[in-house]
């Protein structure tokens, strides 16, 4: 999977996806992920990017001139979308949608963000990563881009991790885990785990999950149309003080 990054800090962006598990994927080529300085195509000796708006008002605006040029002069995998707190809210939906395309390239802005034009005419959409005010994309790029990769196969150290976390197929939150030592500070790891029965593991964990969603995230339950006879089953079976 190739992505591009578009930004005015290639410097904080490339060791960043140079690190971790993102970072052997690239070594490895499996992530084809490639950085790009915006202000590369700017023009004049002071290479300016951002311009005060017309109509006035604080802060400064990305001019499209260098951007468009920048994007133009790559021809980067599409879709492009623009990083803006304006846009469609990235989840974990979204990040599968992604990581079942080839690349898409992310453009990150700055200041007050970015003249209509760009993203009017330049790119395919808009990513927001949530409801609050980065002081740039570049962040957002790093959170969109660690969600996709870990859903590419090859990225991930084991495979199926991915498949049975939150936001995964069945709805609902994670179910708590747990590491050695078997006791800690007086708390103990749940004797199921320990049992090597897999059902109950797996009935103890979708219960537990159940319990979690239902207190934090009730609207995920409800999106999923509700508790089943079986999830009540499984509940009063394996966590009857939590759920009553
Ligand atoms: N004036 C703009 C905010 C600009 S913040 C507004 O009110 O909408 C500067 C840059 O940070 C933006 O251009 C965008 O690239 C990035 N950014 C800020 N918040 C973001 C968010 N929630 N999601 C994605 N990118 C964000």
């Amino acid at each position: 999977m190739r992505v591009d990054v578009f930004t005015l800090f290639p410097d904080v962006v490339d060791p960043y996806l140079n690190s971790s598990l993102i970072g052997k994927a690239r070594a490895e080529g499996v992530l084809d992920l490639r950085v790009h300085d915006l202000r590369s195509h700017a023009a004049g000796v002071h290479r300016a990017v951002d311009d005060a708006p017309y109509g006035g008002g604080a802060g400064m605006v990305l001019m499209p001139e260098p951007v468009f040029a920048a994007v133009e002069a790559v021809d980067p995998p599409r879709p492009l979308y623009a990083l803006t707190p304006s846009g469609r809210v990235f989840d974990q939906s979204v990040a599968r949608e992604l990581a079942s395309t080839d690349g898409f390239s992310l453009l990150c802005g700055r200041y007050e963000g970015f003249d209509a034009r760009i993203t009017d005419h330049l790119v395919d959409g808009e990513l927001s990563i949530g409801d609050f005010v980065l002081a740039g994309g570049e962040a957002a790029a790093f959170v969109v881009i660690e969600a996709v990769a870990r859903l590419v196969p090859g990225v991930l150290g084991n495979e199926l991790s991915a498949g049975d976390e939150s936001f995964g197929g069945d709805g609902l939150l994670e179910y708590p885990q747990y590491t050695r030592p078997p006791s800690f500070r007086g708390w103990d790891v749940p004797d199921v785990l320990r049992s090597g029965d897999h059902g109950a593991i797996a009935a103890w964990r979708k219960a537990k999950a159940l319990v979690r969603t239902l207190r934090r995230r009730p609207d995920l339950v409800e999106e999923r149309g509700g508790l089943t006879d079986a999830d009540r089953a499984l509940l009063d079976r394996w966590a009857p003080d939590e759920y009553a």
